[in-house]
């Protein structure tokens, strides 16, 4: 039987409506909207887009929506003096970078150089450390790991007890992911294996998982016989594999062979739609969330 599709588009858009609803009635208690910046530097065309999308996004959201792109040649200080701006900026209370950043300029500095206050991409060390204690102490968490939680529970997918096995040990998706799966408490607490490139066997893994992430960025690297029947299957890969000189854009793949994991497992995440619109709207619930805490503090503050 063909597997249910887990539609992040949907998903996604539910969740802006929400965000949606919640951008006035903060407008409406403080006279003031969310605001985020994006940081572009360069012209990278996979860069570009997905900063255009966080824009429209948030355009649409109704947030005070600042956008910042400098040339590629664009120095490390320049870069490291437009963000000290933002996190003085009382109106900003989100600031995104877009990465990769240009190689002469050093991604640790400038993701250390944001406000762990206004970090909604939860990039920062000091928010991956505050993931990591977990409970209250959370600020922000980091978007796709966030997205893919979200996306597990609102799909009804039980997560309590189950085995989730996760493809990938990168600081902005699998690490995080793993860590927030397997944290106690609600939408979490399963049993979590963090593979990667020094994993022996794989496959064999993978065949255990009620749950399996995979983020490695190779297309095709998880084949059907790699899923259990019934698996929940979340592809959070996006690989380039050709270009459509008719619509003039790439050709998207993730890193499971969609068609044919889709008759094995029970629910499946396609690509494009699945993880990266849950990924934008959580970059928007992040920024809602830091307008909402730095509006009451300065509504306070002004009262004092
Ligand atoms: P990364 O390159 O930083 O990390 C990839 C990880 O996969 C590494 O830890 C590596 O050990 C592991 N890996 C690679 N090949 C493997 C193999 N053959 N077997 C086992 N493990 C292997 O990547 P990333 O930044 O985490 O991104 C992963 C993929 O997810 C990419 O395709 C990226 O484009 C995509 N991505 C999508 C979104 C989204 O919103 N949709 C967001 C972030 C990343």
């Amino acid at each position: 039987m063909a597997a249910t599709i887990i539609d992040g588009l949907a998903l996604s858009r539910e969740i802006l409506d929400e965000l949606r609803a919640e951008t006035a009635q903060l407008k409406q208690q403080y006279g003031k909207a969310p605001g985020l910046v994006t940081i572009l530097v360069g012209d990278n065309p996979a860069s570009l887009s997905y900063v255009s999308r966080k824009v429209k996004t948030a355009l649409e959201l109704g947030f005070h929506e600042v956008q910042i792109n400098r040339p590629a040649d664009t120095s490390e200080e320049e870069l490291l003096q437009i963000i000290a701006d933002c996190n003085a900026d009382p109106d900003i209370h989100g600031i995104l970078v877009q990465l990769p950043l240009p190689r002469h300029i050093s991604e640790k500095r400038v993701l250390l150089a944001i406000d762990p206050d206004k970090d909604v991409d939860g990039f920062h060390p000091m928010n991956l450390g505050r993931l990591l204690v977990g409970g209250e102490s959370i600020t922000f968490l980091p978007c796709t790991p966030a997205g893919i939680q979200e996306m597990l529970v609102r799909s009804g997918v039980e997560l309590d007890g189950a085995d989730v096995v996760v493809v990938g040990r990168s600081n902005i998706v699998g690490k995080p992911v793993a860590v927030m799966l397997g944290q106690k408490g609600p939408g979490a607490n399963a049993t979590v294996t963090l593979t990667h490139t020094g994993t022996r066997d794989l496959a064999s893994h993978c065949r255990r998982a009620d749950v399996l992430i995979v983020a490695a960025g190779v297309a095709g690297l998880v084949s059907p016989d790699w899923i259990k029947p019934g698996a929940t299957v979340i592809d959070v890969g996006v690989n380039r594999i050709g270009f459509n000189e008719a619509t003039g854009k790439a050709i998207l793949s993730g890193d499971v062979d969609f068609a044919a994991a889709s008759q094995v497992a029970g629910r499946i995440t396609p690509v494009p739609g699945g993880v990266g619109p849950m990924t934008i709207a959580m970059l928007m619930r992040n920024t809602v969330r830091s307008a909402r805490k730095h509006l009451a503090e300065q509504a306070s503050g002004d009262r004092g």
